[in-house]
């Protein structure tokens, strides 16, 4: 049997804000690139800034499919999840008093080495010619535009975000980790409590990016971006 079958009664609390970090944290920089996206990403005066939403979904969705995929290797995995109650779903909160917008999904997760290498160095084809062509133009006055034009993925939540902290736990670990960051030159992992397989991201808001924990807003972006997503999206409890 493979270890991505969940153990029973991991499902029934999928959104747990209380949540904390366990353990020591471990500090590591930004690969060089990554520092100039993310400085360019925070500091941009894009107008959609909405598309952040969009992408995190578009994360989330991606993660369940390739846990389908996964599954379909293996009958056996299908019947323990079918059994465990595991569901395939997206999950979305929004706490005003918090000013935090919380994105879970129940998908393959990321591993810690994971965590690093996906959420720390710029492998997207999008990012890396983004890149490219600030280092050609050297003129860095119309960046904003460009971001829209290029998707930068992950990144994006840092035009709205102060932090943003990245909860995940892969079929293949024991440990859940927790990975965060301000966005500026580097970011932290720590071991976490929890035992939901998966990703959970919390994205605490700027000041002046709070109407992204309003839920009503919330709602009218999934409606506008997230048709196309294949998987069940909830918000506040109730399917969106
Ligand atoms: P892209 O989605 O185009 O690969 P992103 O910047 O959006 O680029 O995401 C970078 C990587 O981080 C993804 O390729 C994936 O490996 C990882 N990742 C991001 N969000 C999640 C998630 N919710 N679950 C699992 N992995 C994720
Ligand atoms: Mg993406």
């Amino acid at each position: 049997s493979t270890s991505t079958e969940p153990k029973e009664d991991e499902y029934h609390s999928i959104i747990k804000d209380t949540e904390e970090p366990a353990g020591q944290a471990t500090k590591h920089e930004f690969q060089a690139d990554t520092k100039m996206l993310l400085n360019i990403v925070a500091k941009s005066l894009y107008s959609d800034k909405e598309v952040f939403v969009r992408e995190l979904i578009s994360n989330a969705s991606d993660a369940l499919e390739k846990f389908r995929y996964m599954l379909l290797a293996d009958g056996e995995a299908i019947q323990k999840l079918k059994d465990s109650g595991r569901k395939l779903e997206i999950h979305i909160s929004t706490n005003k008093q918090a000013r935090t917008l919380t994105i879970q999904d129940t998908g393959i997760g990321m591993t810690k080495d994971e965590l690093i290498t996906n959420l720390g160095v710029i492998a997207k084809s999008g990012s890396k010619a983004f890149i490219q062509q600030l280092k050609d133009k050297r003129d860095q006055s119309d960046n904003g535009n460009i971001i829209g034009q290029f998707g930068v993925g992950f990144y994006s939540a840092f035009m709205v975000a102060e932090k943003v902290e990245v909860y995940s736990k892969a079929g293949t670990e024991e440990q859940r980790y927790r990975w965060s960051s301000d966005g500026t030159g580097s970011y932290e992992i720590q071991p976490a409590e929890g035992v939901q397989y998966g990703t959970k991201i919390v994205v605490h808001l700027k000041v002046d990016c709070r109407e992204f924990a309003d839920g009503d807003t919330i709602k009218e972006i999934i409606q506008k971006y997230s048709n196309f997503v294949g998987s069940p999206i909830y918000l506040n409890g109730t399917r969106a």
